[in-house]
């Protein structure tokens, strides 16, 4: 089916072209809906069990199940013969199979036996512990079987395979063969099945690329490409169809950032925000630090320092692992901008983190003859007043907050340039009314350090500087896995620890991104410790559903050594700084991504004792624990995320899944050459069609991400 109504070449009559635009109107704006969205009970018929499981996936409708895309392919297309079987190669095979038995073999697994014969000779076929083949196998029968050659006794074999019987169009075998996530009870045998007849559903999605687009592309057509990646015709078309899929995923990603940025300037020509002065200004700050800045760290705030004298507010983002010092970069840009006349402002995700940047900057920038004041939700009405009242008349040079500081209610004087710590804790939306505060230069920072390729993809609409170097004399997190079967020992161990004067961190496991579960499993963690393992010690408990007095009073607590142990959910990981803590357990800890672990590793190894990471898991397959052996061999956050990366995907990463931007499933971050070319059809398109309307199809998905954003 087409929606072609363009008419080409003029050829379509007016009538035509009247009922061709009904038909147009029927089929995009209501059948699509209706059939894309439907419900997948009447389509599947299948169980409730099964689509659950589905659910669980993410796969609520037929359109979301065509868009569940293959993890890999098989190539099962090219038929041997049996005459010419090596050993250990996966073999596809037609013919017919005769002489089912069955028999024990001798570690007591059920066997079945088989002859099956081609037109060049017969080979013996076995399958372990599936009695029902011999109910579905009839001597005689035409299959076609794929699996690996084995040669025992110095014939050939072929071991489990794969079997078909030979029907109308194949979808197991005799073909490129899908490959699926699978989920514990759907296979992607299932998978394929279930996929393979709703295919023709592809043609209800809407091609919303700009003609222009596909032809200088040369793309597929949306719906040939999704019918071509479950199950290509061959591999120019899968190639095709990952092309065509992936060039999308990019060019929404680039158009989002490209509008973001475009956004962002919007209105700025009148509140040109000049930060420029002789580089002795910051200089003379620098100087008068205790340690002299690392190459990166000199390199980022010259980045930073260049970007705000430019007439447009910049909007850049400051990478860089904990501990790298990033705090430093951005105390001495903020007196860069008081020194020239601005106000700064700070803003943090937690009341915690401004409390400690609070008292921070006190000591760095008072000797300095600069005002700091701090600005949270908990502080009396009265307080807050005064503060604000003194923000608004210029009193106050640099302001610390939580996102207390950008209600309405707040006026500046004059805000130079503002600083996010922890930009993923914010969304897009409320950097926007930043905007508000007079169009002030933005530097965002994160702790997350992730490979620049995929920084570029995800965060197109900002600035790049990375502070990839760490202050000198840093120690080594010793870090160790924890089987089960060390716990004891490992409890042990930390006792003493304590004794010594130590202190301790508990991160509880990930509960299926539900606070309430998780906050109850902290609670009866720290119960549990309390009463069973570390009895003579007090525990403290941490969590996001604590009233903010209560945050305050346990990291005060913490800090002070009034608790030895500190239980906590993984939603207050950020930026605590103690010292004396020296041990970080982590629960569960399989359930994180590498990214997230580093994190929480992060908080300790901040003093002079040596410190320790503890990973307990229950995992025992290989992948899960070759994972966490990458954290005890690697220290470097932008190589634990490279590896999250090529294991897990973007969306692991921790922080990118927060940042509202649209999943990868496609595409390939290495993928320069298709990053480039869907970075130059955006650009174009946002140069020849600004408001997109052309290009209604494209608007309307735009607009859906604009929706979502947090
Ligand atoms: P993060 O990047 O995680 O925010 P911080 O800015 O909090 O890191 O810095 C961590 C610690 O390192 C701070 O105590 C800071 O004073 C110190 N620090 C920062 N830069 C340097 C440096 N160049 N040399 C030595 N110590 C440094
Ligand atoms: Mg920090």
């Amino acid at each position: 089916m087409s929606y072609d109504i363009d008419g080409d070449n003029g050829k379509i009559s007016l009538r035509n072209y009247v009922f061709q635009r009904l038909l147009y109107f029927l089929c995009v704006k209501h059948v699509q809906h209706l059939f894309l969205n439907k419900n997948l009970v009447q389509a599947l018929r299948t169980t409730k069990n099964h689509l659950a499981k589905l659910d669980y996936l993410g796969v609520k409708t037929i359109g979301d199940f065509l868009q569940f895309y293959p993890r890999t392919y098989l190539d099962r297309s090219v038929f041997n013969t049996v005459s010419n079987l090596m050993a250990n190669e996966i073999a596809t095979l037609k013919g017919t199979i005769s002489s089912l038995t069955q028999s024990k073999s001798q570690f007591g697994k059920m066997l079945i036996q088989a002859l099956f014969t081609d037109s060049t000779g017969s080979i013996e076929v076995i399958w372990f512990n599936q009695p029902y083949l011999l109910r579905m196998f009839r001597p005689g029968m035409e299959v076609i079987l794929s699996g690996p050659v084995k040669y025992r006794m110095g014939r050939p074999n072929l071991v489990s395979p794969e079997f078909e019987f030979l029907r109308d169009e194949q979808v197991h075998t005799a073909r490129i063969i899908p490959v699926y996530h699978e989920t514990e009870g759907i296979s992607s045998k299932w998978m394929r099945e279930k996929i393979k007849p709703l295919l023709e559903y592809a043609d209800y999605f809407q091609e919303y690329l700009p003609r222009q687009i596909l032809e200088s592309e040369r793309l597929l057509p949306l719906n040939e490409a999704i019918k071509q990646i479950h199950f290509p015709e061959n591999m120019e078309s899968l190639r095709r169809a990952r092309e065509r899929l992936g060039f999308d995923e990019l060019f929404i990603i680039q158009l989002l950032a490209l509008i973001r940025k475009k956004k962002w300037h919007e209105g700025a020509e009148n509140f040109y925000k000049k930060i420029e002065h002789e580089s002795e200004v910051s200089d003379y700050f620098i100087r008068n630090l205790p340690f002299e800045l690392t190459g990166a760290q000199k390199r980022s705030l010259f980045e930073i320092l260049e970007d705000v004298k430019k007439p447009v507010p910049m909007l850049r983002l400051l990478q860089g692992d904990v501990g790298s010092g990033k705090t430093i970069v951005a105390a001495a840009a903020l007196y860069s901008a008081v020194k020239a006349g601005y106000q700064g402002a700070l803003m943090v995700p937690t009341e915690v983190l401004a409390r400690q940047h609070f008292d921070n900057f006190k000591k760095l920038f008072e000797p300095h003859g600069i005002r700091v004041e701090i600005l949270v939700g908990s502080l009396k009405e009265k307080e807050k007043r005064n503060v604000s009242e003194n923000i608004s008349l210029g009193l106050i040079d640099i302001i610390i907050g939580t996102h207390a500081l950008i209600q309405e209610y707040i006026g500046f004087k004059n805000l130079g340039l503002a600083v996010i710590d922890e930009q993923h804790r914010f969304g897009v939306k409320q950097r926007d009314i930043l905007k508000k505060h007079g169009f002030p230069h933005l530097l965002n920072m994160s702790a997350t350090p992730i490979p620049r390729s995929l920084a570029m993809t995800l965060y197109g609409d900002q600035d790049l500087s990375l502070i990839d170097e760490m202050p000198p004399g840093r120690q080594k997190i010793m870090t160790r896995i924890v089987p089960d079967s060390k716990r004891r020992d490992a409890y042990g161990w930390i006792q003493e620890q304590i004794r010594q004067g130590r202190q301790v961190y508990v991160i509880c496991p990930l509960i299926d991104e539900s606070d309430f579960l998780e906050v109850k499993s902290a609670i009866q963690e720290s119960e549990y410790l309390a009463r069973d393992v570390f009895p003579e010690f007090k525990i403290g408990l941490m969590h996001g559903k604590l009233r903010p007095r209560d945050k305050e009073q346990v990291m005060k607590d913490f800090n002070e050594g009034n608790i030895q142990v500190l239980v906590s959910t993984s939603v207050v990981e950020v930026g605590i700084d103690v010292s004396n803590a020296t041990i970080m357990m982590i629960e569960g800890a399989e359930r994180f991504g590498l990214s997230q672990l580093h994190q929480f590793r992060g908080r300790v190894g901040r003093g002079q004792h040596q410190s320790y990471c503890f990973l307990f898991t229950k995992a025992y397959n290989q992948d899960s624990v070759m994972r966490l052996e990458s954290l005890v061999k690697h220290h470097d956050g932008f190589k634990l995320a490279e590896i999250d990366l090529q294991i897990r995907g973007p969306g692991e990463i921790y922080g990118v899944r927060q940042s509202g931007i649209p999943d990868l499933k496609m595409a390939s971050i290495s993928d320069s050459g298709l990053m480039k070319r869907a970075r130059t059809q955006a650009e174009n398109i946002l140069f020849t069609d600004p408001n997109f309307m052309q290009h209604p199809e494209l608007l309307k998905k735009l607009e859906k991400y604009f929706m979502d954003e947090p």
